[in-house]
This record gives C-alpha cells, sequence and structure tokens, in this order.
C-alpha cells in the first residue's frame, strides 16, 4: 500500500539485503588505494596492513614507478624496498614479503597475478582479506573482504556474532548475492569510516538506524553489537 514504510528487516539475511540496498544508495563501490594494475592493488593491499590507505597512497606512487613488474620485486634490495615503504610501517617485514611475493610470482605464476583464492594465499603476506580485494576489485571476481570495519558492523547490523573473518565472510557470502560481495565490502568500510565509526558511531545521522539493531540516538551511547562484547572504544 502507498505510503508505508517498508517492513522492518528481522533475520539476518533480511537486515544484509536492507544493508546492501542502503548503503548502495550511499557509497560508491570504490577502493580507496591507488592502483592502475592488479600487481600495483596487491602489493597496496599488503602495504595497507596496520596503516591507513592515505599513508599507502603517499608512498606507492614512486614505488610502482621504481618496480613495475613482479621481477622488480623479486629481486629488490630489502634495503631500498625498506626505505621506500618506510612510512607504512612495518617496513622490515612488509618488505620481506613483498620480496616474497614477487619470487613467487616469478616462480610459479609466470610474473602475473593469479586469479584464484587458492593462488593467491600461496603469496607471503596475502591473507583471505588481500586475496578477496585483488579478487574483487582487481580482477571484478566477487570476494568479499572482511578488515576491521566490515568485522565491526557486521555484528553491529546483527548480520553475525563473531570476530572471525573467516566465519564472517562465509555467512555473509550465504545471504547476499555474489555480484553484491565485493560492492557490499567496500560499502561497509567506508560506512565505517564516515558514519558507523568505532568510536562513536554517528547513529543520529546513519540512514540505517531504523532497524540497525545497535542503533542509539541520545548523547549517551553505550554501543553493543549483537554477541559481539564490542562497546563503543576503538
Ligand atoms: S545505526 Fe549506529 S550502530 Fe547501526 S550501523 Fe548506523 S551508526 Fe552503526
Amino acid at each position: 500500500m502507498p505510503g508505508l514504510p517498508p517492513p522492518r528487516p528481522r533475520s539476518p539475511r533480511q537486515r544484509a539485503l536492507a544493508a546492501v540496498s542502503a548503503l548502495r544508495e550511499l557509497y560508491p563501490a570504490v577502493c580507496a588505494l591507488s592502483h592502475s594494475s592488479p600487481l600495483e592493488l596487491l602489493v597496496a593491499t599488503i602495504l595497507s596492513a596496520q596503516t591507513t590507505d592515505e599513508r599507502v597512497n603517499l608512498v606507492t606512487p614512486e614505488l610502482f614507478r621504481r618496480m613495475p613488474s613482479a621481477a622488480d620485486y623479486a629481486g629488490a634490495d630489502l634495503g631500498e624496498l625498506e626505505a621506500l615503504i618506510h612510512p607504512t610501517g612495518f617496513f622490515r617485514s612488509k618488505a620481506r614479503n613483498l620480496v616474497g611475493m614477487g619470487q613467487v610470482l616469478v616462480g610459479r605464476f609466470d610474473g602475473e597475478v593469479p586469479r584464484t583464492m587458492e593462488q593467491l594465499v600461496q603469496l607471503p603476506g596475502v591473507g583471505r582479506k588481500t586475496a578477496n580485494v585483488v579478487l574483487g576489485v582487481g580482477f571484478g571476481i566477487p570476494g568479499f573482504p572482511v578488515d576491521t570495519h566490515v568485522t565491526r558492523l557486521a555484528n553491529l547490523l546483527g548480520l553475525v556474532r563473531s570476530r572471525d573473518p573467516v566465519k564472517i565472510e562465509a555467512k555473509v557470502c550465504q545471504m547476499v548475492p555474489k555480484e553484491e560481495w565485493t560492492g557490499f565490502s567496500l560499502r561497509l568500510i567506508q560506512h565505517g569510516r564516515q558514519v558507523c565509526v568505532a568510536r562513536r558511531p554517528r547513529c543520529a545521522l546513519c540512514p540505517l538506524s531504523g532497524w540497525c539493531p545497535s542503533a542509539v540516538v541520545g548523547p549517551e551511547r553505550s554501543l553493543r553489537g549483537p554477541g559481539t562484547g564490542e562497546g563503543a572504544a576503538p
């Protein structure tokens, strides 16, 4: 009947589909890491561990200029690489991972970035999150990367009750159509950065607050996602 509000989503699946639809209206499906090829995206995503995308984007123009191919990473001087990526933190282990990544790409994959999860996770420094970014953003192959924002929002929105990224990925992928996986993850990340921020979610500004089970509107907030044990603290 015209004029009636849409029914409140009650199950995790209904909430997941409602979130997909609402977030699609708010954000483009974009990745904030600057890149122009799957290799550059792979490198940028490895570098993004424990730092911000902005910091990664500061170092990658020069890095990509000096290292355009997998073979360049395979044969890179560790010291030179460490200096190039220093601002991203954990630069020693990241440099080792990048050299190892280059060596595995050259040794097993003809210098090309592979297109399957099974192959991508063989690369040093690459777990399911990074592999899903490369698959989804780099190749347009559906993947659902689970980072800290996705973990927090998936719990707050009542889609899952778990902090385990593998379980969250599996559960959300069961509930959401495959073609939405990558965009949904990218949009959850943007919502987690702009509105549903870890320290103080801005529920009063959030278009999902009409049905989000964790929504609190008012000066005092002690947000707890269903079963997460996560409060408003970082
Ligand atoms: S209503 Fe609040 S807790 Fe729920 S998604 Fe929006 S900002 Fe986050």
